[in-house]
């Protein structure tokens, strides 16, 4: 029987997370303020505490995973490494396929890694009321179970379509002891500005993000929590990369091409940074940032200075953006919705080391039915995108015979997105391509910034 997992022991889950600016070729852009000017960290203790702020902005590779972090992580961690072989015969490829499976957290994705990493630090600072925007729900159940552990309570803006859509991710958040709140919401000034011009509109994660970020900007006792794009966040998620290191020498291979999905950047940077840095060292590992064609901000968005949210509250990063005020179309489902790109994820694309691909909803959906019905595990519907790429690779790989070595993130599991799945079958749901005008008319309406 060839072995289909590749297990560590617990005392193998990582000491350090691994921090890819060390070993950025080129020094980041800096983080700009209102006025176009660099800001210090201090501009974000408002919210953040100063360990994170301090991650934020450390240079140094490799940084200590506090002993409680460590212990929680337990719950759920090493995640399996698995081979794949049921889709590699179902597609007769001769590629070799593996998964790390992060929807065994507890939570059911990846972002449990930095949630319990962001509560304990704030815990540490002696912060006890959070707050934070989910789309999906898998943010925001994952710290709300965070916040539960550490005796944090949670407050959570969902994206109103989602909150509607997922009503059993919302009683989830709240069996972990979080309030939810449809955003926009009357709680900010930001909300009732959106709901005052449109009182249907559905929400996005970036006025989500305002919403969040207001209520802890004027509240001392209150701090913010984001699940991916920053620094910190990708820094957290490397311990599934480095987990996967190890676990492809137990295996005695090593990946040719690596694909996650991508939305703000975090498990794409967490699988993918601790093996950039082996391309650094000379290995030829390909890293494959997969997006959805509704929400194509690497692949069709500008490379420039934007804001975070919708209403301009965060700083100005350098990122792939659709613009600050992309409204995604509620009929697309899933949590890959975010205009922008994480600074690093998008420095390393305009760099080339690393690529993006963009795929249309109903062939993600495919791909997440055949790998459920080869491996049984039913994806979320953000993994299915790094699986359509994954096997579009293995069908190429059939066709020209080559045996190549491909690794995907499976970032989550897709027991509460089933109503999505219903829609796929019912013929529901539809491809639809981000416009060009409006990928254009954002330019228009980037911040202005000193070149
Ligand atoms: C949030 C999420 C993603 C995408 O977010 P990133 O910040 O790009 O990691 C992908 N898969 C799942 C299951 C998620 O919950």
């Amino acid at each position: 029987m060839p072995q289909t997992k590749f297990w560590l022991p617990e005392s193998e889950i990582p000491t350090h997370w691994y921090n890819m600016v060390a070993d950025l070729p080129n020094p980041p852009a800096p983080v700009l303020g209102p006025d176009g000017q660099p800001i210090g960290p201090d501009a974000l203790s408002a919210i953040f505490p100063d360990a994170v702020i301090e991650q934020e902005v450390s240079r140094e590779r490799w940084i200590p995973i506090p002993e409680p972090v460590r212990e929680l992580y337990q719950l759920w961690r090493p995640t399996p490494l698995i081979r794949a072989h049921r889709l590699e015969a179902a597609l007769g490829t001769p590629a070799h396929i593996y998964y790390k499976y992060e929807g065994a957290s507890p939570a059911g994705s990846h972002k449990l890694n930095s949630a319990i990493a962001q509560a304990y630090y704030n815990r540490l600072e002696g912060v006890t009321r959070m707050t934070t925007e989910t789309g999906a729900g898998q943010w925001g159940s994952s710290l709300a179970l965070a916040g539960q552990m550490f005796g944090i309570e949670v407050r959570i803006y969902m994206v109103k379509v989602s909150y509607q859509q997922k009503p059993f991710r919302r009683s989830m958040m709240q069996t972990w002891g979080a309030t939810v709140l449809a955003s926009p919401s009357m709680e900010s000034t930001s909300g009732r500005a959106a709901l005052a011009q449109d009182a249907d509109n559905p929400g996005s994660l970036g006025l989500a993000i305002a919403e969040a970020v207001e209520e802890a900007a004027s509240r001392s006792d209150t701090n913010y929590g984001l699940g991916s794009v920053l620094n910190h966040v990708l820094l957290h998620q490397t311990v599934i990369g480095l987990e996967a290191r190890k676990q492809f020498a137990l295996a005695g291979e090593y990946p040719d091409v690596i694909f996650a999905p991508c939305g703000g950047g975090s498990n794409f940077g967490g699988v993918a940074f601790p093996f950039l840095a082996d391309k650094a060292g000379g290995r030829t590992v390909r890293l494959v940032a997969v997006e959805p064609a509704s929400c194509p901000s690497l692949t069709r968005g500008h490379y420039a200075y934007d804001f975070g949210d919708t209403v301009g509250l965060t700083p100005l990063m350098k990122q792939y953006t659709l613009g600050h005020d992309f409204m995604p179309p509620s009929i697309h489902a899933g949590g890959l919705r975010y205009h922008g790109a994480s600074a690093l994820v998008s420095q390393l694309y305009h760099e080339r080391l690393i690529e993006a691909v963009a795929v249309p909803q109903l062939a993600t959906f495919e791909a997440g039915v055949t790998f459920a019905r080869a491996e049984g595990i039913i994806p979320a519907p953000e993994s299915c995108h790094a699986i359509r790429a994954c096997i579009d690779e293995a069908l190429q790989c059939k066709d020209s015979g080559e045996p190549r070595v491909l690794f995907f993130n499976l970032s989550g599991h897709g027991h509460f997105d089933m109503a999505s799945y219903d829609k796929y079958f019912n013929g529901e749901l539809e491809d639809y391509a981000y416009p060009e005008e409006a990928i254009i008319a954002a330019l228009a309406r980037l911040p202005k910034v000193p070149a």
